[in-house]
């Protein structure tokens, strides 16, 4: 099948995943797409294929050497950002797109143009698709999966090729962090494994944020205002004045690259008590525990203004940067580079402002970097993805894994 085929069937399901939702997979649709790559991979030759409890897609190709020795794994995931709906998508095709603006809407009004986003100036000449402007486009990550059943179909449709063995997992709900809460590394095998998860096809990303999160509870002391002096102290305002203790220049809005930030996620608050949810990223671990110290400090100061106890702080690490972990396996990054060389592309390493599926099993034992499937701009309407680099994001695939 043609891979822009195989990627508009896999848009047409809507996954978005729910953070409200406590089933799982947080949307039932996600089965169906699971249930649906499962007949596909049968299909292609991967008997073993199914469809776990968890909504957990695995599957494996065999090929020279042993799957837990010799195996490269890859892992794409089913569903798509609630940010932005994800339900009748309407995909158009652009094609051989110079630097033009292009208005996604029949009235005009929602233009992608290079100005705001100069990553277009990367794919002239590519084939495009994008939205209509009322959904996202989904590429994040059916493309990923488009790519990586694409290699499959390669190998089908060309059994004497030689191959290394091949493990595939496709998992639920990472845009709401549950991605890998099951994955089960012994149904996997494989002991290596690249999530293919990424924009660019030419940039591989192994290194993320380390994460945490700041509870916040600032305990005041209500009265009616009518009989407050010097009596009531209202925690709305002594939770400002906690936050105007955090450093300005650590917020999201001005930082890039490699500077972490403390983001405010949500404030709730009466006179009596308010709290704060912060978010603390940085890829630096000293920093990172900087900046956590920064909270402590924070809280010292309230506290002895006010009155020991005034501030609860709790906060929890929820993932870590696997870079220092990745490097253990420099040759998953030296081949990659060497494939993409082959390929023309000149390969880049790229931060990843946030967390991957792939970090959190990089933890659990499995080594996984980020591979790019040509997609941009996710998780909004501005999504588009470039035919070319898909098809390259294939072809990248097939070069780490054949024999020559
Ligand atoms: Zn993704």
């Amino acid at each position: 099948m043609d891979i822009t085929a195989r990627f508009l069937n896999y848009i047409a399901i809507d996954t978005t995943s729910y953070e409200k939702s406590t089933s799982i997979p947080s949307n039932p649709n996600e089965l169906m797409l699971g249930e649906m790559l499962v007949k596909e991979l049968k299909s292609l030759g991967l008997s073993d294929a199914r469809l776990d409890d968890k909504g957990i897609v695995y599957a494996h190709l065999d090929g020279e050497g042993k799957m837990e020795e010799d195996g490269l794994g890859f892992i794409a995931h089913l569903d798509t950002s609630s940010d932005m709906k994800g339900a009748k998508i309407k995909a158009r095709l652009i094609k051989n797109y110079q630097d033009e603006v292009i208005f996604l809407d029949k009235e005009e009004k929602i233009k992608l143009d290079p100005l705001n986003f100069p990553n277009l100036l990367k794919v002239k000449g590519d084939d495009l698709l994008v939205t209509d402007g009322t959904t996202l486009l989904g590429a994040d990550d059916k493309a990923g999966i488009a790519a990586i059943m694409d290699m499959l179909e390669y190998y089908h449709d060309n059994p004497a090729i030689k191959h290394r063995p091949i493990a595939i997992a496709f998992t639920p709900d990472e845009e709401i962090g549950r991605g890998v809460d099951h994955f089960d590394l012994d149904k996997f095998k494989a002991k290596k494994a690249y999530t293919v998860d990424g924009g660019a096809v030419d940039t591989i990303e192994y290194e993320n944020f380390n994460a945490a999160e700041a509870k916040v509870v600032v305990h005041g002391s209500s009265i009616h205002p009518g009989d407050a002096k010097g009596k009531m102290i209202n925690s709305q305002l002594v939770a400002m004045e906690y936050n105007s203790l955090l450093p300005y220049v650590k917020r999201p809005e001005y930082t890039e690259g490699y500077e972490g930030f403390n983001h405010l996620l949500e404030i709730r608050g009466t006179c009596e008590e308010t709290s704060l949810t912060y978010i603390i990223r940085n890829h630096d671990l000293h920093k990172f525990n900087e900046q956590k110290k920064e909270f402590i400090s924070a809280k010292e100061f309230i506290d002895q203004k006010y009155g020991q106890g005034t501030i609860d702080l709790e906060i929890s690490d929820t993932y870590y940067n696997m870079k220092e972990l990745i490097l253990r396996h420099p040759e998953m990054i030296k081949e990659v580079k060497e494939k993409m060389a082959l390929l023309g592309l000149d390969a880049k390493e790229s931060p990843i402002r946030g967390g991957t599926d792939g970090a959190m099993l990089t933890y659990k034992g499995l080594p996984c970097p980020n591979l790019g499937a040509g997609g941009f701009n996710f998780h909004g309407k501005f999504e588009y993805l470039s035919i070319n680099q898909l098809k390259k994001a294939s072809e990248l695939l097939k070069l780490l894994t054949k024999i020559d």
